[in-house]
């Protein structure tokens, strides 16, 4: 039998391309407000239900279609936006490939509305798996619509790799907060089930959108660089590395308004940093780079993620300089810059060896009320030894154990945690003076999406802004909350865990119990000694941690006995 081949039918060619465009709402809704870009909008406002998945809106009042280049625009490789060899090699706008829209409409449920200055009627298509199924006139200002439904109702098995709706909305978040980064001039307007997540009026520069977005104190904090040289233009903000995070999520690089992916251009960032930052942190930066469309090429990835720059090692190098010089510049000016500054959230084991040039940053407050313990006799807490603060030996019947101090209080923790997610729910500790913490509206998104559980454990965060939280009680007993530094720790965790949807009370438990232990290298007082260890023990699983690894060691007396020959 010979394998017979066949040309695709051009519905069935749509659906597979669909898969390159369309990952996910998200990117649907990545490639719609990129054409309301492109179309000159000023205002673009985006609806979503369920993630997504059951509808995307998104309206605009760009330049709208006539009803001959509506029809058109739904076919493949239809786009008003190049027309000639020239025009690929030089883009200007977000689009060119007239792929998007038949991709989108090929797996799902569109209808596009729209209408161009000076027509009476606008134009209404409703098209079902890439079908036109009917064409009406329409009354509406100019402008576009474009509703899209039941995404991958034709294909299920890509309908089955979507996450939660909340871990898709997500990504949705991310994708405009970077569009509109780049766009400050243009007002966004996005909501998740009628409820809005990011309302950003028009602003007159790039800065004020930063603050728009991700607060201005934290605006305040970051190195700003800038050049201008014949072949790009650039302007980007750093974070001091003591300011490293979790997470990826404030890493941004912009190419002519456009989020790209670029392995050279992070790298170079990095570069700058040097030595400075320690493993597993992540500086915030937002670079934006305008370079001569000439010397870039989008056209490399299906998505336009990936760009590649004809003079990508000079703008590496470029770059790389700045960021080294606003860094050195920095250190040299900020002796006793401690002064003028409000006091900074603790950083705890991230600042690596930048963290000294500030001392002590500022020592964490402990709301737990004092624990009315009985005070143990002096015989017992003979002992108990704690060693390089880090190990503390305790003798038991059959010999010592050797606990790690941080692992131990990890177990204990995340048990407590669990435990509260299963029903015990803690009442929590009411702060005295009720925190707000800024966060970017993708941060609040995860924020809102564990919120249920973090109440289970005590925490009480009372209002959502659109760029923070309120909190306004903590789990009783938590002594390690860094005056919120802990809770953005556990949101960049969350975020590094991309799809959170199964396991999410572990991954939490895990992020909290491992933001909120003792670290190695602290003091404890022999009651807190002692606490640990009745606490671990008291667990279900006392000899390993959430990850896996052991809490304690034991050494027999048998052992002992053995080691020196008795
Ligand atoms: P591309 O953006 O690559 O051209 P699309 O499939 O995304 O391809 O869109 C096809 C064409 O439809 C665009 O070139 C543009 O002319 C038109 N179009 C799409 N969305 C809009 C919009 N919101 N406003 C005006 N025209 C639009
Ligand atoms: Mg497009």
């Amino acid at each position: 039998m010979s394998l017979k081949i066949k040309i695709l039918s051009e519905d069935l060619a749509n659906r597979i391309a669909a898969g390159e465009v369309v990952e996910r709402p998200a990117s649907i809704v990545k490639e719609l407000v990129e054409n309301s870009i492109d179309a000159g909008a000023t205002r673009i406002q985006i609806g979503t239900q369920a993630g997504g998945k059951m509808s995307i809106l998104v309206a605009d009042d760009g330049c709208g279609m006539s009803r001959e280049d509506a029809l058109m625009c739904i076919q493949r490789h239809a786009t008003s936006k190049i027309a000639t060899d020239e025009d690929l090699e030089a883009i200007l706008t977000l689009g060119f490939r007239g792929e998007a829209l038949p991709s989108i409409a090929s797996i799902s449920h569109m209808t596009i509305e729209t209408k161009e200055p000076g027509e009476t009627a606008g134009t209404r298509l409703v098209v079902e798996g890439g079908v036109l199924k009917n064409t009406s006139d329409t009354g509406r200002d100019v402008g576009t619509t474009v509703t899209v439904r039941h995404v991958f109702f034709n294909t299920p098995a890509r309908r089955k790799f979507l996450r939660t709706p909340e871990t898709e909305f997500r990504h949705i978040v991310q994708a405009v907060t970077q569009l509109a980064l780049c766009h400050p001039s243009i007002a966004f307007v996005l909501s998740h089930n009628d409820r809005e997540a990011l309302h950003l009026s028009r602003h007159d520069s790039t800065y004020a959108r930063l603050c728009a977005v991700f607060g201005a104190s934290f605006m305040k904090e970051m190195l700003r660089v800038s050049f201008d040289q014949e072949d790009a233009k650039g302007e980007g903000f750093f974070g001091r590395p003591d300011v490293a995070r979790g997470s990826r999520l404030r890493q941004m690089i912009f190419v002519n308004g456009r989020p790209v992916v670029s392995r050279f251009l992070n790298y170079a960032v990095y570069t700058g940093y040097g030595g400075l930052l320690s493993k597993e942190t992540y500086p915030p930066f937002v670079v934006f780079l305008s370079i001569d469309p000439k010397e870039v090429d989008v056209n490399v990835h299906p998505t336009k993620r990936e760009v590649r720059l004809s003079n990508e090692r000079e703008i590496s190098k470029l770059l790389t300089e700045k960021v080294k010089g606003a860094l050195r510049t920095d250190a040299v000016s900020s002796d006793g810059r401690e002064d003028r500054l409000p006091p900074r959230i603790e950083v705890g084991e991230r600042a690596g060896g930048y963290r000294g040039r500030k001392g002590e940053l500022q020592t964490s407050l402990s709301f737990a009320p004092p624990q009315p313990r009985e005070r143990r006799s002096q015989e017992e807490h003979v002992s108990l030894w704690q060693v390089h603060n880090t190990y503390v030996f305790a003798q038991v019947k059959s010999g010592i154990i050797i606990l790690d101090q941080h692992v131990a209080h990890e177990r204990v923790l995340y048990e407590e945690a669990m435990e509260h997610f299963s029903g015990h729910t803690s009442t929590g500790q009411q702060l005295l003076f009720p925190l707000s913490i800024e966060l970017s509206p993708p941060e609040i998104e995860i924020i809102e999406e564990i919120r249920p559980l973090l109440q289970h454990m005590g925490f009480g965060i009372r209002a959502f802004g659109r760029n923070s939280v309120v909190v306004d009680a903590i789990p009783s007993g938590l002594k390690r909350w860094r005056n919120g530094q802990m809770l953005v720790d556990m949101v960049d965790q969350m975020a590094k865990e991309g799809h959170i949807t199964s396991g999410l009370k572990e991954k939490l438990a895990a992020s909290y119990s491992c933001h909120g232990a003792i670290k190695a290298g602290e003091k404890l007082s022999p009651d807190e000694m002692q606490t640990l260890i009745d606490r671990l023990f008291a667990t279900s699983e006392p000899f390993v941690c959430p990850h896996g690894r052991p809490t304690l060691v034991r050494v027999s007396i048998e052992d002992l006995n053995r080691w020196f020959g008795r």
